[in-house]
């Protein structure tokens, strides 16, 4: 046993017999195989009796497998020669085979070929599943107009996507170990080092970055961007690496300061405007109540003393100031509403549907008018504006009757957050066309010998609702009945 022959002899025997892991094949020059080892049962599932005697071709990657001549001229060529690929075993299963091929020399030349074999196929599927996650890590990389931008915890940079080039104007081959600062304003470097500090100090796995304010970001010609960003960390090996994905978020900022500005004009030129009708109207009222108390008094003092003509035209001069006094009162009243603060408490509904039905008495009963109503809920606003609403609503319902008496239903119901309530007519009904005009201020769509009214109405409860953050709107389909909508929120005291 001491000699090396004996050696080589029982590392043979162990080869072919005790291996498992590793297949050893011997082939003949004319490719046979002349010995089949343990391992290599082990690992193709062919039993030797069933190799020896066939070619490799006939149980191993017969699809992809080279030439013999081939295999030999590259074995002359390099000493060894390697092939691998799928194989598939008698029951069925497949693997990744790897052989390895090398030239048995004799005394007189090439006497065969010894074949290792090695099962790699869990290599293989690491392998494969490594491809698949970068090719879906590509994958995302090439959608994204965002950086993304990994560093290490030096905090030097180690990744730079395809977004990160055009955003920061820098190549990936030139910010590549660099430090993250250049990609910061100066003032934000400190500030960023600490914050990734904390970070990984806090072992969360990602969040948002700029919680504490607005971040920003350098580009290579020293431009200065708003950006948006979150971070990750995921500890590999001693380090960490950290992943940050950032948006540049210039052009939208730019939008939301122009819409800013644009609805802070809006506000000031329509707080203008109602500036003006208030005074407008509030002043105009004096002189025209001297015009209307003289021409009532000149009609009075002088009716059938002068001519039929002169009659007439005072008839129309105090008809016409009449109207002008009532337009004033009404314009005063538009603007009156949302002048003082808002003093929101909570409103009963019902109360306040007694209460405009009480004032209401009279147009009520000289209609003829049944007026129903579900249980109305609690909700949150101002008690007296809420009232002239539903004051509105309920007189329109009176007046805009058809031939029929008036039938009124008052409903309510939630939604969310919010109460929708109804007042539903059976009276003449809105063209769809007018249901968004109706609201606007003097609009009407009658004459005054028609219906009587100046058009302030809907556009006082327009305002009152939106007010308390509510919409307001009209269903009509032009035939006979309307239904008004109106959303005001709930209260969250209310217990129904
Ligand atoms: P006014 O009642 O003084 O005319 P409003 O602003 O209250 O002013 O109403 C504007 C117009 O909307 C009315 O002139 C009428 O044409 C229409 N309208 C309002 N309510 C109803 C209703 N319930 N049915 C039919 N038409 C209505």
């Amino acid at each position: 046993m001491n000699s090396p022959t004996a050696a080589r002899a029982a590392l043979t025997d162990h080869l072919f017999r005790g291996v498992r892991d590793l297949g050893v094949i011997l082939v003949g020059r004319d490719g046979v195989i002349t010995d089949w080892s343990i391992g290599a049962e082990a690992i193709t599932g062919h039993a030797a009796s069933d190799a020896v005697g066939r070619r490799l071709v006939e149980l191993l990657l017969n699809e992809t497998r080279e030439p013999l001549d081939d295999v030999i001229a590259s074995i002359d060529a390099n000493g060894v020669h390697v092939v691998e690929g799928w194989a598939v075993r008698p029951d069925g299963t497949r693997y990744w085979i790897e052989e390895s091929w090398s030239a048995i020399r004799g005394p007189d030349g090439v006497a065969g070929y010894a074949i290792l074999l090695r099962d790699r196929t869990a290599e293989k599927e690491r392998l494969e599943a490594l491809e698949r996650a970068r090719a879906t890590f590509e994958g995302i990389l090439a959608i994204g107009a965002d950086a993304i931008v990994c560093i290490d915890q030096d905090q030097r940079i180690t990744f730079f996507s395809h977004g990160a080039e055009a955003i920061f104007g820098y190549s990936a081959s030139e910010i590549l170990g660099q430090p993250l600062d250049v990609l910061l304003p100066d003032a934000a470097c400190e500030i960023h080092r600490s914050h990734v500090h904390h970070f990984a100090a806090s072992g969360v796995t990602s969040r948002l970055m700029g919680e504490r304010g607005q971040i920003y970001g350098k580009r290579k010609n020293g431009e200065i961007f708003p950006a948006e960003a979150s971070i990750s960390q995921l500890g590999v090996g001693d380090g960490r690496v950290y992943t940050a994905v950032l948006r540049d978020v210039t052009e939208r900022r730019a939008a939301e300061e122009a819409i800013a500005a644009h609805s802070r004009e809006l506000a000031r030129s329509n707080a203008d405007l109602e500036q003006f009708a208030y005074v407008a109207s509030h002043d105009l009222q004096e002189p025209l109540r001297m015009v209307a108390s003289y021409t009532t008094l000149l009609g009075r003092r002088y009716r059938g003393k002068l001519d039929a003509d002169a009659d007439e035209f005072i008839h129309y001069a105090v008809d016409g100031v009449t109207r002008m006094q009532a337009l004033i009162n009404d314009l005063l009243a538009y603007s009156r509403v949302g002048r003082k603060p808002r003093e929101f408490t909570d409103v009963d509904m019902d109360e306040v549907l007694m209460s405009a039905l009480q004032d209401l008495e009279t147009a009520a009963r000289e209609a003829g008018a049944t007026v129903t109503a579900d249980p109305l809920p609690v909700v949150r606003g101002d008690r007296n504006q809420l009232g002239q609403v539903m004051r509105n609503l309920l007189s329109n319902a009176f007046k805009f009757r058809g031939s029929e008496p008036p039938v009124v239903h008052v409903g309510a119901e939630r939604d969310g957050t919010e109460y929708v309530f109804s007042v539903r007519d059976n009276g003449i009904g809105i063209a769809p066309e007018f249901a968004e005009r109706i609201f606007a201020v003097f609009q009407r769509l009658h004459s005054r010998d028609e219906y009587p009214g100046t058009g302030i109405g809907l556009s006082i409860c327009r305002k009152i609702v939106e007010q308390h953050g509510g919409r307001i709107w009209v269903e009509s389909t032009g035939g006979p009945g309307s239904t008004f909508h109106f959303t005001l929120p709930a209260s969250e005291n209310e217990d129904r």
